[in-house]
């Protein structure tokens, strides 16, 4: 048996978004900056695409810019908010230990240049605590940047509350939204928030385009210099194909939401109780406040690496937290920061699930996730040391 079960890395694209992405192609191939009807036709359905990502999200039209991505959104709106805050002498950026590193990179960056990074740690169940982020919050402080949901443990974060201290505060608030759109409702007006990142490859549509949302009135510089598309914001000729799958993706993900979310929530369930009963492991993460779709486990005495390539071997395609996956030796900072020590983090796997998955997968990969643990386990040296008592076990 096959099982896709890394959705949360990138999902096959729908059979509608990949529809009309061809129907785009064929037929609507003028550039949208053109004078001609071909090139006025492109731009009447790029503008019909803007209002309708707009109304998804509750947003104005012409706050709704087209990226390549989620990456780009996020550093976008991060930049866009430091160059702002550095003209009033405001160097101060607080954000959170579990970012994805399209936003900690950017981070690291600005630090470089002479900002001050503040990032919030979060409890036990991967959550930041309100109270901290208000607590961080101070004069000189030029953006609150925090995610809407966590892509390795899924746990999704108090953006609303959030949002609202930073209005009060008059504090630029970003998200990262990349994880939520699509997955669980999202209102930039309930969020409060100035920049939204959103990303359609993980919803169905097609990777390399996504959308930035920046509230009117707040600051927007440009990454990329050139034409005056995206109101002279984002140049480029607008990848109209892939806009109009990302639209489409977006409406039929947000319309079968309620549906969706319930039936992929009961794979997950499901899932979590298998695998629950497997030796010295522990779920990571809330295990209510998650994403409907994401199971993120630590076993102990077992490489991370090591159980992906024997489930890939068994047909099913999953995701480590842990080092390798990423080239580096580093394990994931967001286990870390949960308080997973080095040699537990190691031992991750992360299944992201969405509506194409099926009962009869789940029950496969539940015996191939216990058969693979027990197999690794049977060569690691390390749960050798835990079962002679030469190592205490932390799980
Ligand atoms: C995938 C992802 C991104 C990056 O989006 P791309 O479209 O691949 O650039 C950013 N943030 C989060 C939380 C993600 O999951």
């Amino acid at each position: 048996m096959k099982v896709y079960a890394d959705n949360a890395a990138t999902t096959k694209v729908r059979p509608e978004a990949l529809e009309a992405y061809v129907k785009t192609s064929e037929t609507l191939f003028g550039n949208p900056s053109s004078l001609h009807s071909e090139g006025q036709r492109a731009k009447e359905l790029l503008e019909d695409c803007r209002a309708r990502v707009a109304a998804v999200l509750g947003a104005d039209p012409r706050e709704i810019y087209f990226t390549s991505g989620g990456s780009e959104a996020d550093n976008q709106a991060i930049l866009s908010a430091a160059r702002a805050g550095f003209s009033k002498g405001k160097k101060k950026i607080i954000s959170t230990a579990i970012e994805h590193h399209a936003v900690l990179h950017t981070l690291e960056k600005l630090k470089k240049e002479g900002f001050e990074i503040v990032l919030l740690p979060v409890d036990g169940s991967g959550i930041v605590k309100v109270a901290d982020a208000e607590a961080a919050m101070t004069d000189d402080t030029c953006l609150v940047s925090v995610m809407t949901a966590n892509n390795e443990i899924g746990t999704i974060q108090p953006v609303e509350e959030i949002g609202a201290l930073c209005r009060a505060r008059g504090i630029p608030f970003h998200t990262d939204a990349v994880q939520a759109v699509g997955h669980i409702p999202v209102d930039v007006k309930k969020f409060g928030c100035d920049y939204l990142a959103l990303s359609a490859h993980k919803f169905e549509g097609p990777r390399g385009i996504g959308a930035l949302y920046c509230r009117r009135g707040a600051p927007l510089f440009n990454l990329v210099e050139g034409g005056a598309q995206e109101k002279g914001k984002r140049a480029g000729t607008e990848d109209l194909p892939a806009i109009s799958a990302m639209t489409v993706a977006l409406e039929l993900a947000v319309q079968n939401l309620p549906q969706t979310a319930k039936y992929v929530q009961t794979l997950r369930d499901f899932v979590i109780d298998g695998l629950s009963t497997i030796p010295h492991c522990a779920l990571n993460g809330d295990r209510n406040k998650r994403l409907a779709g994401n199971v993120s486990f630590c076993f102990e005495g077992v490489e991370g690496e090591a159980l992906l390539l024997y489930l890939d071997d068994l047909g099913v395609c999953a995701s480590s937290g842990s080092a390798c996956t990423s080239g580096s030796l580093d394990p994931s900072h967001v286990l870390l920061a949960i308080g997973r020590v080095h040699d537990v983090a190691h031992g991750s796997l992360r299944l992201t699930f969405n509506e194409n998955n099926t009962p009869e997968e789940m029950r496969y990969l539940v015996d191939a996730v216990k058969t693979v643990v027990a197999k690794v386990r049977a060569f690691s040296p390390v749960w050798r040391d835990l079962q002679e008592g030469k190592r205490q076990f932390i799980l």
